[in-house]
């Protein structure tokens, strides 16, 4: 199995819980890892690794990378859903070894000059677009990207700090609550991320690159929207997790 999905030995430096919500809040915690070897895969922004605990086992889950490829370190942001892997990643500890596979996948953030974007990100599903906006800090490359995110409650927001700090590249961030009560201190939206949401903030989403990335229920709600509304089929690049 190593050398077929061309996995290489990493070692856990730091695990953080990066959510603290209400009781139904999803629990996120970064993992992020060193390669052993010293050797750094080289990979897009928004492309994923499988990862597996034992290298002999059949047991693996594939996971978007969330660091950029300028970075040293990778970096993955999991919901753990108590589920068979998830469950088993709740147990790691800092200095444990996990098996990393080479990167790969068709959801690749290759920014052109002909397109602005627009990004797109329900609850886990910002992982990539963290990839993304760290890639773009890393290259000190300024774009008019517009990102909308939804989470259920105003503290799930993932680094809300992080975020803010990319705005000085150009992002545009509109935050969605689902789940909070009306609450006079929140300045953001309030339901699921929609088109007539979009418009209210971004007048030309017709004409960017989008990039969606969250539940499948989700993507392909959004994506049935923004084909009915003009936008072409081939400007809209979805990264699909579930069934
Ligand atoms: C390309 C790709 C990239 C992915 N990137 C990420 C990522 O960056 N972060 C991340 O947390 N997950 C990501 N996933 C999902 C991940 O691979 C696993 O499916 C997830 O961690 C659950 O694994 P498990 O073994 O714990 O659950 P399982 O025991 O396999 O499944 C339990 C059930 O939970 C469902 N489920 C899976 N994910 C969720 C969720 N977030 N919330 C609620 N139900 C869920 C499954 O469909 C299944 O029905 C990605 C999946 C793919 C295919």
């Amino acid at each position: 199995m190593l050398g077929k999905m061309g996995l290489r030995p990493y070692s856990i430096y730091e695990i953080r819980d990066l959510t603290r919500g209400e009781p139904d809040s999803p629990r996120i915690a970064s993992f992020k890892l060193r390669p052993k070897d010293g050797s750094k895969f080289s990979f897009v922004p928004g492309m994923f690794s499988s990862l597996f605990l034992n290298p002999d086992d059949k047991l693996f889950r594939s996971y978007s990378i969330a660091s950029s490829p300028t970075d040293d370190q990778m970096e993955f942001m999991i919901e753990l859903i108590n589920g068979r892997f998830t469950s088993q990643l709740a147990n790691l500890k800092v200095g444990d070894e996990i098996f990393v596979s080479e990167p790969r996948g068709a959801f690749l953030y290759e920014p052109t000059d002909a397109h602005s974007d627009l990004f797109l990100a329900a609850g886990i599903g910002i992982a990539p677009f963290f990839s993304m906006l760290r890639y773009l800090k890393g290259k000190e490359m300024k774009r008019d990207v517009y990102l909308f995110y939804s989470v259920k409650h105003k503290d799930d927001i993932v680094n809300p700090s992080e975020l803010e700090g990319f705005k000085e590249l150009g992002l545009n961030i509109i935050y969605t609550v689902t789940r909070d009560p009306e609450n006079a201190l929140w300045k953001g939206e309030r339901g699921r991320i929609n088109t007539q949401m979009i418009q209210n903030h971004v007048s030309d989403y017709v004409s960017r690159t989008v990039y969606l990335c969250g539940g499948i229920k989700f993507v392909k709600d959004i994506v049935t929207e923004l084909k009915d509304r003009g936008v072409k089929d081939e400007d809209i690049k979805r990264d699909i997790w579930g069934e």
